[in-house]
């Protein structure tokens, strides 16, 4: 039982051939030495939006616009919302990003810039949410989910793809994980190439709700925290539909970080292997670095996720350690 299958992943490659990019697989001498097998990245960090965000929305926003839908809206105003007004802009189409009043100038400015109209609703994510909801039912818009939707789990899916295709003996891949689209795709494509290999799903010790639903064995909240990850909070929402389910069946081992750790990856990322990368673009290399993964079996891929980190932040943690 899945929510997608192999013939999903592969019209999704389709759809967003051209407009995104195949990402290069390159090993990292560094990881390799420290795990003892050989250690590839997987660099979403190169995508036109700076995050793997891009292959879900374009995967989505393209099959609405084969069904004739030209207007569209989310309530993100991270990496998603980001994705969505590039990929409606290169498709022709609306798009509307809903963000509360609190939102920082800088945020609005990246989101308009990328042409999309930006909706100002409210004083919380909630609000934003809400109006998201109202365009949608009273404007004619339809709403792009950043994870839980089948055609932007098959959008992340081709990672997993590109990875067993540019490295068919791979045997574990690590990624890191939130709502789940990204583990869900990139899990299901990968073991139904290759059933054997090892999934890792990576996130922040505080305020993850994937891994809190996996425990509880169903979806519930948590309070968000303020994390170096921050593409990696936020709620999988309490009628996950498809995420949920898919992560529990795939993932064979979770894995937990302190922020210590994932600043480590952040260093790490830019001194031994010059990237930039986010926190939750980290924390795979933060496991292979603090050898929290016991004897994994090579060779690894670590899915580096997105590289839209705040410079000064950056600047402060190569300058801290
Ligand atoms: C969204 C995001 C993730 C997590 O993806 P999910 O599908 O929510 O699990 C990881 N890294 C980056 C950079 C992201 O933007």
């Amino acid at each position: 039982m899945s929510a997608i299958s192999l013939a999903d992943v592969y019209r999704a490659r389709q759809r967003i051939e051209g407009r995104v990019c195949r990402t290069p697989l390159v090993e990292s001498p560094a990881l390799s030495h420290m795990a003892g097998v050989p250690v590839h990245l997987k660099l979403e960090t190169v995508q036109p939006t700076g995050s793997f965000k891009l292959r879900g929305a374009t995967s989505a926003l393209t099959e609405l616009a084969e069904r004739g839908v030209t207007r569209v809206v989310t309530a993100s105003t991270g990496n998603h919302g980001r994705a969505v007004a590039h990929a409606a802009r290169a498709l022709g189409i609306e798009a509307a990003v809903c963000m509360s009043s609190l939102v920082p100038k800088n945020k609005v400015d990246a989101v308009a810039a990328l042409g999309a109209r930006v909706v100002i609703a409210g004083k919380s994510q909630d609000d934003a949410q809400v109006e998201a909801m109202r365009l949608v039912r009273e404007e004619g818009f339809a709403f792009v989910p950043p994870f839980d939707d089948p055609h932007v789990i098959a959008g992340q899916a081709t990672i997993g793809l590109e990875i067993l295709e540019a490295l068919p003996s791979t045997a574990t891949v690590i990624v890191p994980l939130s709502g789940g689209g990204l583990f869900s795709g990139v899990a299901f494509a990968a073991k139904q190439i290759n059933p054997d290999v090892a999934m890792i799903g990576v996130t922040m010790a505080r305020g993850a709700a994937m891994h809190a639903s996996l425990v509880a064995e169903k979806p519930v909240l948590v309070d968000e925290v303020e994390t170096l990850a921050d593409s990696l909070g936020g709620g999988i929402g309490l009628d996950n539909q498809l995420t949920f389910a898919m992560t529990r069946a795939l993932i064979d081992r979770v894995v937990l970080l302190d922020e210590a750790s994932i600043a480590r990856g952040i260093v790490h990322a830019y001194r031994e292997e010059r990237l930039v990368v986010e926190g939750a673009a980290a924390v795979g290399m933060s496991a292979v670095l603090d050898r929290v993964l016991d004897a994994p079996r090579g060779p690894i891929v670590i899915v580096v996720s997105g590289c839209n980190i705040d410079i000064e932040l950056h600047r402060r943690l190569i300058g801290a350690l």
